[in-house]
């Protein structure tokens, strides 16, 4: 059985204390559900210290997650961050190959394979990043594009590792765009990502990795994507800056 999984992405969005702050107002949300759904945030690297802190403190269920990661262990990198200094804060999971990193910042499908593998190769779980462009989609090329994505992100990845991976499927042209993917479209893609994992790992394996969508997911909608079979839930951006905006959308999982 695979649990729910209900990631907020914050972005660039708060400092260290308005991330703590928020982290608290999750708290007893992600303690009631506990049972039912693993409730995960990703503050920037600036606030992971505090809201690890705060999770610690306050024993909360909440999971820490970073928005990105440097492959490498160590070295003259500047700017970038290690996993080992991620580990180190608790960090549980790493997004990787967000839709934004690959397009303002450059990230192929080369360089999210060495992220994906670095991630695993420090005890962490990547939430690995996949989705096509409106013109693909309008081409009819959202399955190639997919494929390609997923087939480069997991060389050289695991059988084992694959059990634990949470995949993302978002769309491009519906994140932070208010348009979302109809129900039907996210299950398609969803079942095809799981095929993909099942052709390069075997089904048992593909079996366990979650697979959650992403895309202008918020308290309307949220129900109509959890009532699908292939979602294992969702990654939120916009809706997860806010408690009352988030809180919904964990309800809509735990009871889906
Ligand atoms: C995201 O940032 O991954 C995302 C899905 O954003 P939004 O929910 O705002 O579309």
């Amino acid at each position: 059985m695979r649990k729910p999984l209900i990631a907020g992405n914050w972005k660039m969005h708060k400092t260290a204390g308005e991330s703590a702050i928020l982290t608290q107002h999750l708290e007893e949300s992600a303690a009631k559900y506990k049972k039912e759904v693993e409730v995960v945030i990703a503050p920037p690297f600036t606030a992971l210290h505090s809201v690890s802190t705060a999770i610690e403190l306050d024993r909360s269920v909440l999971k820490l997650a970073a928005q990105d990661m440097f492959w490498e262990d160590e070295g003259a990198y500047t700017g970038e961050i290690a996993p080992r200094m991620l580990a180190d804060l608790r960090v549980r999971y790493v997004l990787v190959g967000h839709s934004e990193r690959r397009e303002y910042f450059g990230e192929t499908n080369e360089v999210v394979n060495l992220k994906v593998r670095s991630v695993f190769s420090h005890g962490m779980t990547p939430i690995l990043c996949c989705g096509e462009t409106l013109a693909t989609r309008e081409q009819g090329g959202t399955k190639a594009w997919i494929s390609e994505q997923i087939h480069t992100a997991l060389v050289g990845v695991s059988s084992d590792d694959v059990k634990h991976l949470v995949i993302a499927y978002e769309p491009i042209w519906a994140i932070g765009t208010g348009k979302t993917a109809t129900p039907e479209m996210v299950e398609e893609v969803c079942a095809y990502i799981r095929s993909l994992v099942a052709e390069m790992f075997g089904e048992a394996n593909a079996a366990d990795a979650r697979i959650l969508y992403g895309g202008s997911v918020k308290a309307e909608n949220a129900a109509l994507f959890f009532a699908q079979d292939a979602l294992d839930g969702a990654l939120v951006g916009g809706a997860s800056l806010k408690a009352e905006a988030f809180i919904p959308i964990i309800t809509a999982a735990a009871r889906a």
